[in-house]
């Protein structure tokens, strides 16, 4: 009887033994798991890191190149200034330009454009009629911004057009701003490029909230398309779109003598 109850009582501490080394080899077994896959999302993380430091770089590279070619190729006598290496001056005369002409939109957000400058069908009256500007889709209460600076000759209500802002710039430009729901600034004013003159709207002879954008030179009505695309990065642009104003006249302001 009692040999009997030794056998069964090694017999348990042999299962104990088994059970414990089990249960250590599986603790081990799941540690090194846990820290294979730990090990392997950082390094994965790394590897994805890399790559967009090494994508980083070359963009920065690129652009360093662009830069330079930039400066070789800057006019460093204005005497030498055309319309055709105009792409080539210095990026402080540049913005002189594109502060003193119309350039880019009337507000911060996307363009998009309802109706385009030229000859259309008139949306009320359904007469063939010339469009004098661009519609452009706004919300009512949108910032709208002028587009260089210059002097409000006009801000009041006209038939057709409604609430409605006319800036004069130097040169012979100017640009109007309709349909607005609110005019900000009065008659007189000098406004600098980009202020806000007024919020989009509905006011007038219109369909839905839009701004009615005019460019006008000397009294002519001009395309305000190409205006609105001008940019430092694309600056011979207007010159090659815009055949109606003599440019070259303009070439004196950025130091051309
Ligand atoms: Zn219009």
């Amino acid at each position: 009887m009692n040999k009997n109850n030794n056998e069964n009582y090694l017999t348990k501490i042999k299962n104990n033994k088994f059970l414990i080394i089990s249960i250590f080899l599986a603790i081990f077994l799941g540690i090194t798991i846990y820290f294979f896959i730990l090990k392997n999302i950082e390094f994965e993380k790394y590897k994805e890191n890399a790559k967009q430091d090494s994508e980083l770089a070359k963009i920065y590279k690129e652009e360093l190149l662009e830069r330079e070619i930039e400066k070789k190729n800057e006019i460093k006598n204005l005497k030498e200034l055309t319309l055709d290496n105009i792409q080539n001056i210095p990026k402080n005369k540049k913005e002189l330009l594109l502060n003193i002409i119309p350039s880019g939109k009337p507000f911060k957000k996307h363009v998009k454009i309802n109706s385009y400058f030229g000859l259309r069908v008139h949306p009320i009256s359904r007469r063939k009629k010339m469009h004098n500007g661009l519609d452009l889709k706004v919300n009512i209460g949108d910032d709208i911004m002028t587009t260089a600076m210059g002097k409000v000759i006009f801000a009041g209500t006209q038939r057709g057009s409604g609430k409605m802002v006319i800036i004069e710039h130097s040169f012979g430009f100017r640009t109007s701003y309709s349909h607005l729901n609110k005019i900000n600034v009065k008659l007189g004013q000098i406004v600098g490029k980009g202020k806000v003159i007024g919020e989009g709207g509905n006011t007038g002879l219109s369909t839905g909230p839009h701004l009615h954008y005019e460019v006008e030179y000397y009294g002519r009505e001009l395309n305000p398309k190409p205006f609105m695309d001008w940019n430092e990065k694309n600056f011979n642009s207007l010159f090659i779109a815009e055949k109606n104003v003599s440019w070259e006249k303009f070439l004196t302001i950025i130091g051309k003598n």
